[in-house]
C-alpha cells in the first residue's frame, strides 16, 4: 500500500549530519532543535481548535455519502421491504438532491463550511491501510495511527497500542477531559480504558451521574428493546450530549453502530434510516456546540467510518472484509475553526485512515508520537 509513516528518525538532512564533523554537527543539531521547537510552538499557537469531537458511523459506505440511496438496492425486495416509502423518503433523480435527502447536515452545513473526503467518482480517495477491513482493526488504525497486523479480530482484547486519546489525556489541560461513548461493547478494549484512563461508556454501561437527564438515559437504556443486540445509537448519542453539557470534555468520541448491523442483516431501508438519524444527531450536536460558549467557534468535528462494504457485486453491500474488494474504501468529513471551507474535495487525492490520529492531535496543537509508527497528519484539515 502507498502508506507513508512519519517516524522521529526520518528528518530530511539526517544523512548529511552523520557525515559532518562533530562541531558542525552540534551547530546543525542545535539549529535543527531550535527550528523544530519553533515549529511546534507555532503549530500550537496557530490552532483555534481547543476542543475536538469525533463521530464514527460503523461501516457506512462512501457510495451513499456521496451518491445518496442506491437505485438497484432500493428496487431489490430482498433488501428493501418498503420500497415506495423508502423512495419517498430518500429518492431523487438528481444526485445532489438525493444525497442531501439522506445526509442533510453533511450536504447543507459541512459541504459549505467544512470538507468532505472520499468521493472516488471524483478520484478523491480515502482508504484503510490495515489488511483486514473490519471494525477493531479499523478503529485501532483511526486512534493509534498504526495499522497493526496483530489486531486481526473483533475479540475483546485490550489494545496494546497507545491511542491518540490516551496521549491527549496525558497533556496539560486534558487530563480527565477525554471521553468516549459507544454503542458497541468492544470499545473499552479498543481504547484500552484500563491503561489509557480514558472514560469509555459502552453499550449499557451504567451512567453513574447525578444529572437528571443522564439518569433518564440510563433508565431508558435498560428498558429499551435492543434491535441490534446493544443499546440504540440514539441513547449513545443522548448520553454523550448530556455528558458534554455537564462535564465539558475537551475531546469527545461518539461511536455509532447501527448502520453496520442493519447492513449485515440485509436491511437496506433500516441501514438508510439509521444513517439519516445519525446525520440528524450530528446536526443536533453541531447546533449544541455552537450554542455553548465553551465550545462555540473553538471546536472541530470529524466524522468518519471504520471500513467500507461491497458494491460492484450488488449483494455484497451487506458484507466487508478481505474477500470484498471495496471494503477498504472509506470517507471523512471535517468542520471547525481551523478547517478551510473547501467543501467536497473534487480533485484527485489520496488520504489514509492511519493519518487520522496525528490529525486529531495536530488540530489541538500537538504532535502525536507513540511506541509504534504513526501516520502523518492531513494538513488541509488543521491549517487554515
Ligand atoms: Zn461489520
Amino acid at each position: 500500500m502507498g502508506a507513508v509513516f512519519f517516524t522521529s528518525g526520518a528528518f530530511p538532512g539526517s544523512a548529511f549530519l552523520l557525515k559532518s564533523s562533530s562541531l558542525l554537527m552540534k551547530k546543525y543539531v542545535f539549529g535543527f532543535v531550535f527550528v523544530f521547537v519553533l515549529c511546534c510552538l507555532s503549530l500550537s499557537a496557530q490552532q483555534k481548535t481547543k476542543n475536538l469531537v469525533i463521530v464514527t458511523l460503523d461501516g457506512m459506505r462512501w457510495q451513499e455519502v456521496f451518491g445518496g440511496i442506491d437505485a438497484s438496492l432500493l428496487k431489490d425486495s430482498r433488501f428493501t421491504h418498503d420500497s415506495s416509502g423508502t423512495a419517498r423518503d430518500f429518492w431523487n433523480d438528481t444526485l445532489s438532491i438525493r444525497r442531501k435527502k439522506l445526509f442533510p447536515f453533511l450536504w447543507s452545513v459541512v459541504a459549505k463550511e467544512g470538507q468532505l473526503y472520499g468521493n472516488r467518482w471524483k478520484d478523491n480517495k480515502m482508504n484503510v491501510t490495515n489488511p483486514y477491513q473490519f471494525s477493531y482493526p479499523g478503529y485501532n488504525e483511526i486512534f493509534t495511527g498504526y495499522p497493526d497486523v496483530a489486531i486481526n479480530s473483533n475479540d475483546k482484547i485490550r489494545n496494546p497500542n497507545t491511542s491518540v486519546l490516551a496521549y491527549l489525556n496525558q497533556q496539560e489541560g486534558f487530563a480527565g477531559k477525554v471521553a468516549a461513548f459507544s454503542t458497541w461493547d468492544v470499545f473499552p478494549y479498543i481504547l484500552n480504558t484500563w491503561s489509557s484512563g480514558v472514560y469509555v461508556n459502552a453499550d449499557v454501561d451504567t451512567l453513574r451521574f447525578p444529572d437528571a437527564n443522564l439518569k433518564l438515559v440510563n433508565d431508558m437504556q435498560f428498558l429499551t428493546t435492543r434491535p441490534i443486540g446493544v443499546r440504540p445509537d440514539l441513547l449513545t448519542y443522548m448520553a454523550a450530549r448530556e455528558y458534554m453539557k455537564d462535564y465539558h470534555p475537551r475531546v469527545l468520541y461518539i461511536a455509532f453502530d447501527e448502520t453496520d448491523d442493519f447492513a449485515h442483516g440485509g436491511m437496506y431501508d433500516q441501514y438508510l434510516k439509521s444513517a439519516h438519524a445519525e446525520d440528524g444527531m450530528l446536526a443536533d450536536l453541531w447546533k449544541y456546540i455552537q450554542s455553548d460558549p465553551r465550545y462555540k467557534n473553538n471546536t472541530t468535528l470529524i466524522i468518519t467510518c471504520d471500513h467500507g462494504r461491497g458494491d460492484q457485486l450488488k449483494e455484497t453491500w451487506r458484507d466487508h472484509g478481505q474477500k470484498i474488494p471495496e471494503s477498504g474504501q472509506i470517507w471523512m468529513a471535517a468542520i471547525g475553526p481551523d478547517t478551510l471551507p473547501l467543501g467536497e474535495l473534487k480533485t484527485p487525492g489520496q488520504v489514509y485512515q492511519q493519518q487520522l490520529a496525528a490529525t486529531f492531535a495536530a488540530l489541538l496543537g500537538f504532535h502525536f508520537t507513540a511506541e509504534h509508527p504513526v501516520g502523518k497528519p492531513i494538513p488541509t484539515i488543521y491549517s487554515k
